[in-house]
Formats: structure tokens, sequence, C-alpha cells
């Protein structure tokens, strides 16, 4: 894949290709982004339209996807294109020795040897001096290229030799246009794009993902709401717990769902759209049935169950008892609805660390 095939990054990869053409290419960069943001993609196009065989001197430079070179390196097969990723949970000195040793060498069959360090970010100190020294006196025709969450977890004085390019996040219609191009069900990339937060891979994940079933569950949830039983609502909490890995989107879901109910309760009854805020709405498909659940709750208890769910999905990292805390929030949702009496969420939190 070349830049071309990129969506979102035109002014970084107008940066990278100005570099090529005038023969300025720094020999580190740093790309910084989010999970998903692109940063391998957007390191392997350029590593493409540095050794396309096929498009040398094209204007605007990129790697022609699909001579020898740009298909060894979309398959990872490129003699002097390189990925380090972390060995267990870090980056060791022992792989930057041998990237050292290696970068010496001249290009076997490109133009140029890239090596893409992959969450630079766990590097050791050792390592990231290590690679101090490489790029203290980097060899001709390499090209280092680090990838990062954020600039802040890597040595300074390694930032200082990188060129940085920082990865956007896309707009939402961006994200579901990707999608839909993709061969995603345009439903689905609608409801899927605003719980991507402006990450074509994390829109990717999610259609392909447990997102629609997950979705299908909040909404049967909410919908029984003033019918379930304490009993359900605890049954409920034990079936999430067993799906660890789901909790964390599941609830953004219900997060999204209970700011659009938020949005449209708090515009008066018979205003037009724009003052009910449906522009906003992330549930944009279900907006006749929020609409009615909106009638079920007071202002003040939307709040203070979106309060209540992001307080939740900050403790779950925090080694707490899962299943209490699941517990204690669908009870708490549950008493939001209309005619429910609130009791406080904190006075349960200090029995959650176990
Ligand atoms: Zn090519």
């Amino acid at each position: 894949m070349g830049f071309a095939a990129i969506i979102g990054q035109e002014q970084e990869i107008q940066i990278m290709q100005n570099a090529i053409r005038e023969g300025r290419i720094a020999h580190a960069y740093l790309f910084v982004g989010g999970p998903g943001s692109g940063k391998k993609t957007l390191a392997r196009a350029f590593a493409s339209a540095l050794n396309c065989l096929a498009s040398p001197g094209a204007t605007p430079p990129d790697g022609c996807g699909v001579c020898g070179s740009c298909r060894k390196i979309a398959g990872g097969l490129h003699p002097d294109v390189r990925m380090v990723s972390p060995e267990g949970n870090a980056l060791k000195i022992e792989q930057m020795r041998l990237l050292q040793r290696e970068i010496s060498y001249k290009p076997y069959e490109g133009e140029y040897k890239v090596f893409i360090i992959d969450h630079a970010e766990t590097m050791t100190p050792e390592a990231a001096n290590s690679l101090l020294k490489v790029l203290e006196d980097p060899p001709e025709h390499s090209v280092i290229i680090l990838l990062a969450p954020s600039p802040h977890a890597i040595l300074p004085t390694l930032v200082s030799r990188c060129l940085p390019v920082r990865l956007r996040l896309l707009p939402t219609e961006s994200v579901a246009r990707a999608l839909v191009e993709r061969g995603v069900d345009p439903a689905l990339a609608n409801d899927v794009a605003p719980a991507a937060l402006g990450s074509l891979g994390r829109g990717i994940v999610l259609s392909e993902g447990a997102f629609a079933g997950l979705q299908e569950e909040a909404v049967e949830l909410i919908r029984g709401m003033s019918g379930h039983s304490a009993a359900e609502m605890i049954a409920r909490a034990a079936s999430l717990e067993k799906r660890r890995e789901e909790i964390g989107l599941f609830l953004e879901i219900l997060l999204s769902f209970y700011r659009d109910l938020l949005l449209l309760g708090s515009g008066k009854p018979g205003s037009g759209r724009e003052e009910r805020g449906e522009r906003l709405l992330a549930n944009q498909s279900r907006l006749d049935w929020l609409g009615r659940e909106a009638a079920g709750y007071s202002r003040e208890s939307l709040l203070f169950a979106l309060g209540a769910i992001a307080r939740t999905r900050e403790l779950l990292p925090r080694n707490v008892n899962v299943r209490l805390a699941l517990e204690v929030l669908l009870l708490q949702l549950k008493n939001c609805r209309r005619g429910g009496s609130l009791f406080s969420i904190y006075a349960h939190e200090e029995k959650w660390h176990v």
C-alpha cells in the first residue's frame, strides 16, 4: 500500500514526498499516534516510496505497490526494510546492537535501509542509549522510523534527533466512508465510526469484531431497564465479567447511548432538529427509539448515569473487583430510569479493591 491509499494524513505525506523529491531525507523520524492510527501503514508506505523499483523519480514520489520491492515490503520480506518489535514487553539492548550492526552494511537490493521500530516507548534505557549512538552517526542511505503513542514516553535526547510526524485523527465521516469503501455494511459503518475515535484501524477492528452484538446487547439492556429485576442485572454483570476483553467496548457503547439520551432530552418539546442536537448523535440510526427512551429520564439522572459509566471505565484497569463494579453500575443505571431511587456509587467504592 502506497501513500495514495492512506486517508487523512495528506500534510504529513507531502512533507515526506518533498523530502524524497529534494533528496533531503532525514535519518530518523518519530511517528506519533494512538493505537490504530496507521503509524505502521504510513511507515511501510514511506519505505516503499524510498525503495520502489518501478517509479524512481515519480511525481509525487510513491511506491507502485506491484513491483518486486513494494511487494516484498508489504509482505515483510524485503531484506533492507526491517520491523523491530518488542521482545516480550520491551525493546532490548540486544535488538539495538543487532540494528547497529545491520544498518552499517550497504542496502542489499534497495536504495535505502529502513528500520521501523514499533512501540519505541518500550525501549529499555540501555536500548535507548544504544540507539542514540546510531543516531549520533547515522550511515548514509539509512532511515530509522520510531513509532510511539506519544513523544513523552521516549528519551528526550532521542526525540531531539528525530523529525516528528504527528498522525492526525480522522473525522467520523471519513472513517465511515473508508469503512464502506472496504466493504463494511453502511449501517454498521455509521454505527461503528463514532466509537472508532478518529482511527480507521480501530474502526476496522470494531466492524469485524463484537461491536454489532454488543450494541444490540446495550439496546436491549436500556430498553428493558424499568422491567429488569435487580437479580437480572446481577446476572448480566456476571455474564459481562466473563467476557473481559469486551467490557471496555461495552461501556463505551453504553456511554454513547446515554450521551445521546442526554442530547435528545435537553431540547424543549416540539423544538427543531438542530435544537435537539440530533446532528451530534452517535447513534443516528436509532433516533426514533432514543427519542422515546429519553422521555423516561431526567437530565440529572442522565448526568449521573454518564458519570457512573465513566467512573467504572476508569476503575476497571486498576485491579478492582470487576464483578462488583459491574453489578453496582448496572443497578445504578436501573435506578436512573424515572421512578428509581438514587444511591451513591462512591459509597461502595472502597469494597471494590481486592
Ligand atoms: Zn514499487
